[in-house]
């Protein structure tokens, strides 16, 4: 069977290499940029610092703890202590993020915030459902609330918290404060930075495959049993395609684009010194990355590469490092927004429709997906891959459905 991938960023990537290792398939990839890796590329300054734009760090979040096998195949993790911290108010103490209870005593607002959250200790009701405002103000209190999420909220998702269903505050549960931080932030399992960056992972997982860079594709078609894939240069055809790209823009945008939200960056290189510039935990680890959620600046998360590529005890931590600003841009597709969710789901009815045709990845699925969940999405279609192609339209949109998941990442 000839596969056809679209997209050689980590989704189509890791889909062509388990097609020719477990199903012995012939697998081409399109790829429209002139080097692999999608997001999860390692960039250089002007100076040579290395940083990520997309991802950080691998971690195990709700995908499979199979990632790190897989890639400690291509890959050498080194283990990171990864902190987070927030600074609430521009001119308040930086401190861990998720907020504990301990930390946000010592600021100026720390006992209304004390008193507020004693007093729903006292009632001991569940959380308001009625929206996100009333979840959040009965699970933490309105100062924090207003610290937190209103903000960040408006500024970040265009929306105020009465706008947003309860279910996105229980889906990320927001309403957690543990009494003491546990500062390193947690996953199932410790977080990693590979060894030299992530692009030897291209590198290595798209060995002997015949990639075609610089082709973007517009449109699929179908003719005579096969799929036929229009790009800019010329047309493809194969038995099947697995595509990455964005499934509006695929079919047309025959039901309006797909609403994203996301980031552009802002890179700088400051002298660090040795012991990271955006604060440290109380045991002393300097935090990784850094959320300012008020609303009077664009910045919404710094991030001190520094920390990362070398780790917060490093004794070589002098020097330059390499900072960056995620800055609200909703040009960049980065965070599908939940209330496109009727819209996607007719994209995906319609791509069920085409025989031959799999979207997949964060933008082929419209999903927020980490590396662990990406891969845990290329195993689950590998796995139903037989159903799909003896499945009619009904059966190949339940199957893509449950390759997809649901809105948790
Ligand atoms: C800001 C940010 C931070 C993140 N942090 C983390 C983290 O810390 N840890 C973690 O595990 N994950 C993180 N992720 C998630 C991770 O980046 C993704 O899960 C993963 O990279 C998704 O891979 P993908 O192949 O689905 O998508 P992409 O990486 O977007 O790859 C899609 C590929 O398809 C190509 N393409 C698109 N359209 C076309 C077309 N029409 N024709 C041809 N080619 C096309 C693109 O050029 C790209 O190479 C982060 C993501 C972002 C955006």
């Amino acid at each position: 069977m000839e596969i056809l991938v679209v997209g050689a960023g980590f989704a189509g990537s890791c889909a062509a290499l388990l097609l020719r290792e477990e199903l012995g398939a012939k697998v081409t990839l399109i790829e429209q940029c002139a080097v692999p890796g999608g997001m999860l590329r390692t960039l250089y300054t002007e100076e040579g610092l290395p940083y990520e734009y997309g991802p950080r760090v691998v971690s195990v979040f709700r995908g499979t703890k199979d990632i790190l096998p897989f890639l400690r195949r291509f890959l050498d993790l080194q283990e990171r202590q990864i902190y987070q911290g927030t600074r609430l108010r521009p001119e308040f103490p930086v401190i861990p993020f998720p907020v504990d209870a301990e930390s946000l005593r010592k600021l100026p607002c720390g006992e209304a915030i004390e008193r507020e959250l004693a007093e729903i200790r006292r009632r001991g009701s569940a959380p308001g459902e009625r929206d996100l405002r009333d979840y959040l103000e009965s699970s933490v209190g309105p100062t924090l609330t207003e610290l937190a999420f209103e903000g960040f909220n408006r500024k970040f998702w265009g929306r105020r918290l009465e706008q947003m269903p309860a279910a996105w505050g229980k889906l990320r549960r927001l309403e957690r404060i543990a009494a003491v931080g546990q500062y390193r932030l947690p996953s199932e399992a410790p977080h990693y930075y590979p060894t030299g960056g992530f692009n030897p992972l291209f590198d290595k997982m798209l060995e002997g495959f015949d990639v075609r860079y610089g082709v973007t594709v517009e449109r699929v078609d179908r003719s005579a049993g096969r799929v036929e894939v229009v790009t800019n240069a010329g047309k493809f055809s194969a038995d099947l395609v697995i595509t990455t790209a964005p499934i509006d823009a695929l079919l047309g945008c025959r039901y309006g684009p797909l609403e994203w939200r996301g980031y552009r960056v802002e890179v700088e290189v400051i002298d660090e010194g040795r012991h990271g510039c955006l604060g440290a935990a109380p045991d002393g680890i300097p935090f990784s990355w850094l959320y300012t959620p008020w609303p009077e600046t664009v910045v919404c998360r710094t991030t001190d590469f520094g920390v990362i590529h070398h780790g917060a005890r490093a004794a070589d931590r002098d020097g330059p490092t390499v900072l960056l600003r995620e800055i609200v841009d909703d040009t960049v597709s980065m965070y599908p927004v939940w209330w496109e969710d009727a819209k996607f789901y007719r994209y995906l009815a319609d791509a069920s429709t085409i025989p031959g045709v799999i979207p997949l990845g964060r933008l082929g699925l419209y999903k927020y997906t980490t590396t662990d969940s990406t891969y845990s999405m290329v195993r689950r279609l590998i796995d139903s891959l037989e159903r799909y192609l003896a499945g009619e339209a009904a059966e190949r949109y339940d199957i893509l459905r449950n390759v997809r998941g649901d809105w948790g990442n």
